[in-house]
């Protein structure tokens, strides 16, 4: 079975991993950006999640990019504990929660697609512009380059999966009245500076 995975985020890297591990190994990850680079911040991967990278065989690997997350705790801003509850181990689960760089997830999915699929089933520079399905069940799909003077590829598979994000071409081509993602309304400032552990668990 031919797979084309659009999108090369988190959903489509642990798939492209997940597909090789069933032994469907004719896989190929097609990504809009040029190249896959470790962007974003920092990322909790809860324990049903780290189950399943586990069992991919990464564990090791991100164990050592990432840090087992023990607590989570609410303070009022005068620094008063409100809040406070154990996570992961913990907590009792038999995976840990990990606290994570979002890049640096990513770049441990990388690595074992390229190491597992071959680096030449990943295409950068590929962002699908439309797809479809022809009269025998095959898919196809058209895949605009970075470079706005190159020619667009075809592509064919016998399964095409939308990875491609919030803001996904394949989700809005087959739901073209859902409309765009709704806001809630909240917006989260995010901060982070360099200091001593004051918490028993950062010790
Ligand atoms: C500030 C912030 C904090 C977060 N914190 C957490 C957290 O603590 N824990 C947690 O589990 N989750 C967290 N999330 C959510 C998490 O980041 C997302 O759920 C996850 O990244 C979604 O993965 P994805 O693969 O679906 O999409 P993405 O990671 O967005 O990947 C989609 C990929 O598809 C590519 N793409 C888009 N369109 C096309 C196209 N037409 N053709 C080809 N490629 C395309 C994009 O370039 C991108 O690389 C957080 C998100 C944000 C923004």
């Amino acid at each position: 079975m031919r797979v084309a995975i659009v999108g090369g985020g988190i959903g489509g890297m642990a798939l492209a991993l997940s597909l090789h591990a069933a032994g469907i190994a004719d896989v190929d990850v097609y990504e809009s950006a040029p190249a896959i680079r470790e962007l974003g911040v920092g990322i909790n991967v809860l324990p049903h999640a780290v189950r399943e990278l586990t069992e991919l065989g990464l564990l090791d690997a991100l164990s050592a990019v990432g840090i087992p997350t023990a607590e989570f705790i609410y303070f009022t801003r005068r620094g008063q504990r409100i809040w406070s509850e154990p996570l992961g181990l913990a907590a009792g689960y038999r995976w840990p929660q990990l606290s994570i760089h979002r890049g640096e997830l990513l770049g441990v999915l990388h690595r074992a697609v390229e190491g597992r699929l071959g680096p030449r089933r990943i295409h950068p520079g590929h962002h699908l512009v439309r797809f479809g399905q022809d009269g025998s069940g095959q898919v196809w799909g058209e895949l605009a380059p970075a470079a706005a003077a190159a020619a667009t590829t075809r592509i064919e598979a016998d399964l095409l999966v939308g990875c491609d994000g919030i803001h996904s071409t394949v989700r809005r081509a087959l739901y073209p009245d859902e409309g765009p993602p709704r806001w809630n309304g909240v917006t989260m400032w995010r901060g982070v500076t360099l200091g001593a552990p004051f918490l028993p668990a950062a010790r």
